[in-house]
């Protein structure tokens, strides 16, 4: 049992009574933020509610086909607009992600002040619980969108899948999982996928805009990582890759065109940790990786002002691009990380 019975009939008679809803995704959306938003839109809107969409900043180019016929407000562009959504909201859902910090500077105290109820819906450990009213949270899932899925699965006693709403969903497990390579070890989730693929989630389609919809300059970018930014550490097992805010300029820098390059340090036999580190407008943002035991979440949280999850975290930091590269290099010389 992922979560009681007493929430799920809280959240039921919640969702009842509420007429608006307002559902947001984490800052630097990925495919499970996006997955779970867009799929409890075509939830709510086939339960005939009101339905506010809030992302906190630009999403990838790749996860368009999912959102293009949903009506959404991204808060880094539209700050005034977004705020009084959370006023003329009878209810907030917060999917894929544990803390309030997580939806940004520019959304956070929003989120934090807003005296109406917040439910989460989430994945990762050590939730922030006083922020929310409501919790299911469970890190014995592939995703968020899986927990979608049972919270979902639990509120309705009829089948509630439709197509939309299942290809949102098959979309966030399929990419927090890294295209089922990590994170699905339980049956559940393919029982979960199985029911998702029977109610018309594409598993063709959803490959193909997700992973091949590049654009020359984002594969060129790749080459240029792979060629001239990349430093091994056959000793110790590690491997980074850094970009400078030149070279994202150089080629021409989209939302989303960095996404998966971290994994490719793990690609070398060897190497158990990677990391990429990007300089952002302002700060640099750094992406970690691991393979078999190394806790990439407990490192992030440690060294870099970040977390996530065992095998993929992030972080970031306010000093210099050549000072971080120091950093991390020092760390990966002085940290046990084989196993
Ligand atoms: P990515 O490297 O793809 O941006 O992030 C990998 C995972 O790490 C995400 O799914 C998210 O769970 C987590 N993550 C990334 N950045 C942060 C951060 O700054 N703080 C926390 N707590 N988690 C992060
Ligand atoms: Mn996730």
């Amino acid at each position: 049992m992922l979560f009681s019975e007493t929430d799920v009939l809280e959240f039921g008679t919640k969702l009842q009574q509420a007429n608006t809803i307002t559902l947001v995704s984490h800052f630097n959306p990925d495919g499970d933020t996006i997955g779970a938003v867009s799929a409890f839109y075509y939830y709510l809107t086939y339960r005939n509610k009101s339905v506010q969409v809030v992302i906190p900043n630009d999403f990838p180019h790749f996860l368009d086909f999912l959102m293009k016929d949903i009506p959404y407000i991204i808060a880094s562009k539209q700050l005034e607009e977004v705020k009084p959504l959370f006023t003329n909201t009878d209810l907030i859902i917060c999917l894929d992600f544990n803390a309030p910090k997580r939806v940004g500077d520019i959304l956070m105290d929003t989120l934090i002040s807003t005296t109406k109820p917040k439910v989460l819906i989430d994945h990762h450990i050590s939730p922030e619980k006083e922020h929310f009213d409501i919790l299911f949270s469970s890190t014995q899932v592939s995703s968020a969108s899986e927990l979608v899925y049972e919270v979902l699965s639990r509120v309705e006693k009829k089948p509630f899948l439709t197509k939309d709403i299942a290809q949102g969903l098959y979309v966030g497990i399929c990419t927090d999982t890294g295209s089922f390579s990590f994170s699905c070890n339980s049956r559940r989730t393919y029982e979960v996928v199985a029911d998702l693929v029977e109610n018309g989630a594409e598993v063709e389609y959803v490959h193909q805009e997700v992973y091949n919809t590049y654009s020359e300059n984002r594969l060129k970018l790749l080459g240029f990582c792979l060629f001239e930014r990349l430093k091994v550490f056959p000793e110790q097992g590690a491997a980074f890759i850094y970009l400078s805010k030149n070279d994202l300029r150089r080629f021409n820098y989209q939302i989303g065109d960095a996404e998966g390059i971290v994994n490719f340090c793990l690609s070398m036999e060897g190497i158990e940790f990677g990391a990429l580190v990007t300089e952002r407008v302002d700060r640099i943002r750094i992406s970690f990786r691991s393979k078999y035991n190394f806790d990439v979440n407990e490192f992030a949280r440690d060294y870099w002002n970040g977390g996530g999850h065992k095998k993929a975290s992030g972080g970031h930091s306010f000093e210099k691009l050549d000072t971080v590269i120091d950093m991390l290099t020092q760390q990966i010389n002085t940290i046990k990380i084989k196993s």
